[in-house]
C-alpha cells in the first residue's frame, strides 16, 4: 500500500510524537509507503511489524531503492547505523510502535480536511452497508470510502489517506479481532457517525464470549465524543448500548420505537422490498440484495442519510441502485429456474443464521428446494464444535433437502443435522470438486442453493464450478 500525501519531516515527529535521529526538519515526502516494493523515491517508509513479515528487514532495500525517510521503532534501532543515515541525508524517525505511528499520521492528515466521516463496525454486514452507505451519501455529497475490505489498523489509515480536497464524507470500515482494536481505528478516523450493525459470536478467539464482543464493539461508542450513534435496535445486545449511549442516536429495525424502520418485507427473486418508513414519509424500496439482513443494512444506511440531511426520496433511489458486494449473499441465476447464494466469503455463526434465512425466503419465493454446501466457520476457538453441530440442526431445521460439507469441522456439521433429523441421503461429506459434481447431479429447477464458509476454505471454488456445471 502507499498513498500519494505530503508531509514534512518535522510534521511526522509532531504527528507520531517519535523522535528524530537523522534528516533535516523540512525535509519533505511526497508518500507514504509500507512496501518496499512500491515505494517510491521521495517517499517516508514505514516499517510495519505483520504477523508474517517484518517491515524493518526490508528497510536496507527501501533505502536503496531511494527513499527520502524512514519510521521504524525502538527494538530495531539501535541495529541501524545512524552516521550512514545522515550521510545519505535520510530522515529517520523512531517511535515505540510503527503501526500506531502509522494511524497517528492518517488522524493527522483526516483532520486537515473538513470532512465528515462515517464508520461502521458490527460482527457482520459492514462492507455491505459500508457500500449501501456510501451509495447514499454520494446523492448528496462528494465520497470517499474505504476500498474492499480495508477495515484494519492497516488498511484504514490508507483509507484516510486516500481523502482529497473534494471529498464532503468518508465512509470507513471498522473491523477487530481483539480487545482495543475498535477504540484504536476509532481515535484514528474521528467519526461524527458511528454505526453498529449487529453483535454476534464472532472471532471468538480473542473475545472469549458474544458479550466480548459487545464490550469490544462498544468501543465505537466510548471514544464517539457523543457524536451521533446509529445502532440496529433489532440486535437485543446493540439495544443495549443505545440505552447506555449519552450523545444523539438514530435507531434502525422493524419494531415501532425505531426511527428509521422497515415494513411490509417481501422477497423476490430480483431482490428484497420494503416500505421505508422516515420520519413522516413511507417509501417503497426494491434492492438488488437478497434476505432480511440486507434490509437492515439498507436501514443502518438510511440512518446515516438521515443524520446527514439527505432526503427521504434520494435515499430510497441511492439505494436501489446497490449491487451486491462480490461473495456476500450475491444472487446468481442459473440456467433451469435455479438460484445460487454466493456466500463464500466469510461465515461465522449469526452470518450463517442470516445466510440461511435469504435461503428459506428464496426457496419459498420459487416453491423449490433448498440445498446447501458448507464449509468450515474459522477462529471460533473452543466453541467450533458447538458452533459447527448447530450449523447441522440449523440447516436441517430450515427444511434443507441435501446438505453437502467439506472441511475439518465436517463430522461435527453432519451430526448435528442427523441428530435435528436429516436423513442419510440427504447429507454427504466431500471434497470441494466432487460436491460440485454431486450437487450439480442432484439439482433440479426452482432449487436454491447456498454456499458458504469462511473464506480460507475456499467455497469460491464451489460457486464457480457450479456456474460453470449449471
Ligand atoms: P468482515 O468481518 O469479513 O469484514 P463484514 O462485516 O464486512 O465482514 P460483509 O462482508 O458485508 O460483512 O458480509 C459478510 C456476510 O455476512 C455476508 O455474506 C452475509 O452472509 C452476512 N451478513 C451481511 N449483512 C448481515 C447482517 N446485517 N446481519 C447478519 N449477517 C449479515
Ligand atoms: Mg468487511
Amino acid at each position: 500500500m502507499r498513498a500519494n500525501v505530503t508531509f514534512t519531516l518535522s510534521e511526522i515527529v509532531q504527528a507520531t510524537g517519535g523522535e528524530r535521529f537523522s534528516g533535516t526538519p523540512d525535509l519533505c515526502f511526497s508518500g507514504i509507503a509500507i512496501d518496499s516494493r512500491t515505494a517510491m523515491s521521495s517517499d517516508l517508509f514505514i516499517a510495519i511489524v505483520g504477523e508474517r513479515l517484518d517491515g524493518h528487514d526490508f528497510v536496507r532495500q527501501a533505502i536503496n531503492g531511494g527513499v527520502r525517510g524512514i519510521v521504524i521503532d525502538k527494538k530495531h534501532a539501535e541495529s541501524f547505523s545512524y552516521a550512514r543515515m545522515a550521510k545519505l541525508e535520510l530522515g529517520c524517525v523512531v517511535v515505540p510502535d510503527t503501526t500506531e505511528a502509522l494511524g497517528k499520521i492518517a488522524n493527522q492528515y483526516r483532520k486537515g480536511f473538513g470532512v465528515s466521516i462515517a464508520a461502521i463496525t458490527g460482527s457482520n454486514g459492514k462492507t455491505t452497508t459500508k457500500e449501501l452507505t456510501a451509495a447514499v451519501l454520494a446523492a448528496k455529497y462528494r465520497v470517499h470510502k474505504s476500498t474492499g475490505n480495508h477495515n484494519n489498523q492497516i488498511g484504514l489509515p490508507f483509507t484516510l489517506l486516500g481523502l482529497g480536497p473534494a471529498h464532503q464524507w468518508a465512509v470507513v470500515e471498522l473491523g477487530m479481532n481483539h480487545f482495543g482494536e475498535i477504540a484504536r481505528l476509532t481515535q484514528i478516523c474521528e467519526p461524527d457517525i458511528g454505526v453498529i450493525t449487529n453483535v454476534g459470536p464472532g472471532h471468538l478467539e480473542g473475545l472469549g464470549s458474544v458479550e466480548g464482543v459487545l464490550a469490544a464493539k462498544g468501543e465505537l461508542l466510548e471514544n464517539m465524543a457523543n457524536k451521533t450513534a446509529v445502532l440496529n435496535l433489532d440486535d437485543k445486545l446493540v439495544s443495549t448500548l443505545a440505552d447506555k449511549y449519552q450523545g444523539e442516536t438514530v435507531l434502525f429495525g422493524k419494531g415501532a420505537k425505531a426511527q428509521v424502520r422497515a415494513k411490509n418485507i417481501k422477497h423476490a427473486n430480483e431482490g428484497v422490498r420494503f416500505t421505508l418508513c422516515l420520519k413522516d414519509e413511507e417509501l417503497p424500496v426494491q434492492l438488488r440484495l437478497h434476505g432480511d439482513c440486507m434490509v437492515h443494512n439498507a436501514l443502518a444506511a438510511a440512518a446515516v442519510g438521515v443524520s446527514a440531511g439527505v432526503s427521504p426520496k434520494e435515499i430510497r433511489d441511492a439505494l436501489e441502485t446497490v449491487n451486491p458486494v462480490k461473495g456476500r449473499q450475491n444472487v446468481v441465476s442459473l440456467g433451469n429456474d435455479v438460484q445460487l447464494i454466493d456466500d463464500a466469503y466469510n461465515a461465522n455463526p449469526a452470518s450463517f443464521a442470516a445466510a440461511v434465512m435469504t435461503l428459506q425466503a428464496l426457496a419459498k419465493a420459487s416453491k423449490g428446494r433448498m440445498i446447501m454446501a458448507v464449509s468450515d466457520m474459522m477462529e471460533l476457538g473452543d466453541y467450533s464444535v458447538d458452533a459447527h453441530m448447530e450449523l447441522g440442526r440449523m440447516a436441517a431445521q430450515a427444511g434443507v433437502s441435501l446438505l453437502f460439507i467439506s472441511g475439518y469441522y465436517a463430522g461435527w456439521t453432519a451430526k448435528g443435522a442427523r441428530e435435528a433429523g436429516m436423513g442419510i441421503d440427504q447429507v454427504f461429506i466431500d471434497e470441494k470438486p466432487n460436491i460440485v459434481t454431486r450437487l450439480a447431479e442432484a439439482v433440479q429447477a426452482k432449487d436454491r442453493i447456498l454456499v458458504k464458509g469462511s473464506n480460507s476454505t475456499g467455497m469460491s471454488e464451489v460457486v464457480q464450478g457450479l456456474k460453470d456445471a449449471l
